[in-house]
């Protein structure tokens, strides 16, 4: 592929509703946009990055000077035979998935768009349409029960709770008197410590499908002793940063699940080979989400047509979240079913007056 040009956007996207978690609130979503055009050909790609590094390292602002000043430039110089050949090409500068993502991305969706091809036959996904779950941010026990209720309704397959030490044992216990069925999760987001077993120990009481990140954002040891003491699997999020992570975490017996967000693990390819990995060890997968609009959900949705995601993802309905997408296409679930949207690429158009509107900053790489 001949790249013309890659043009990064940074966007400002007001949530319906703040969404908390055990590290921050947030009430905007400050999302990085790619787009890559090649012979008359856009493709559109989404950075994960927050502006301060509460989730993983990267910040936008140091995404953005890459894009611009790395990865951006290398393409447009080079440009590329084949999208799975660019995390291998980058490498050369070390870390930073989630910049490298948002233009790998981009990248993807175009060269899906010039072979006329959904983007998940590329991946070899068959599914056209995926089981999802929903997360729910914090609230009071109250509410948080009555969300529950409302999700289980609307037929979502699984729901996510996040807790944090203080707000775990009551919330569980209020969730299963009413609901001691469902397929039911919590996310720590790495807010505990392992001198918190007995504490630990009471959460694995409630029979929930797995707990994800309950130890440090970076840790595999810890982890590994953790799961060796809970009935419950453990699944994690932030600590898999790569294919080689994911590895030594399976080796070391640290989690049983793997949540996957493309942007953490550093582009598409990165996912196909943790995903090879997964298959070969029978371990479980389930695409995490990120509150992405429109452009990195779609991302997403195909991504979770691979069959070694067998469990439902977080990639619920952008209406959750937004109140306007910036894409033309409604991202819904139907009684807790996505379906893909079809056609070349990533299956969506771009919502340009909307864009514009919550465009903050646009630069391109020529
Ligand atoms: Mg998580």
């Amino acid at each position: 592929m001949k790249i013309d040009e890659v043009e990064v956007r940074l966007v400002r996207l007001p949530y319906r509703s703040p969404f908390k978690t055990s590290f921050a609130e947030e009430t905007e979503k400050h999302a990085t946009i790619v787009t890559v055009r090649s012979e008359g050909v856009e493709g559109y790609g989404e950075g994960v990055m927050d502006p301060f590094p509460n989730y993983r390292e990267e910040t936008i602002a140091g995404a953005h000077h890459l894009l611009l000043h790395a990865f951006g430039p290398d393409l447009v110089a080079n440009g590329c035979e084949h999208p799975s050949e660019l995390t291998a090409r980058w490498a050369r500068w070390r870390g930073n998935p989630m910049a490298k993502t948002a233009l790998e991305l981009a990248v993807w969706d175009c060269y899906a768009r010039q072979q006329g091809v959904p983007l998940r036959t590329l991946l070899g996904g068959e599914l056209t349409e995926i089981p999802v779950g929903a997360s729910l941010g914090m609230n009071t026990v109250e509410k948080t029960v009555e969300s529950v209720s409302q999700h289980v309704e609307q037929g979502y397959k699984r729901v996510k709770l996040k807790i944090e030490p203080g707000w775990d044992v009551e919330l569980l216990a209020a969730v299963r008197a009413v609901h001691p069925h469902i397929e039911l999760t919590v996310d720590a987001n790495s807010a505990y410590t392992l001198d918190m077993l007995p504490l630990l120990r009471q959460i694995d009481e409630f029979g929930l499908h797995y707990i994800e990140q309950p130890l440090h954002w970076d840790d595999l040891t810890e982890h590994a002793v953790l799961a060796k003491e809970l009935r419950t699997e453990i699944c994690l999020d932030e600590t898999l940063t790569s294919p080689a992570r994911v590895k030594a975490a399976l080796d070391l017996g640290a989690c049983t699940v793997v949540n996957v967000k493309v942007g953490r693990v550093g582009g598409l390819q990165s996912v196909r080979e943790i995903h090879d990995l997964c298959v070969a060890r029978n371990v479980p997968m389930w695409c995490g989400g990120m509150l992405e609009t429109g452009i990195g959900r779609a991302h997403n949705i195909h991504l979770a047509t691979m069959p070694g995601f067998v469990f439902p993802g977080d990639t619920a309905s952008a209406s959750r979240t937004y109140a306007r997408d910036l894409v033309e296409q409604q991202l819904e679930t139907t009684d807790g079913i996505m379906p893909v949207p079809e056609g070349p690429g990533i299956g969506v158009t771009l919502d340009r007056p909307f864009l514009e509107q919550v465009t903050e900053s646009r630069e391109v790489v020529r």
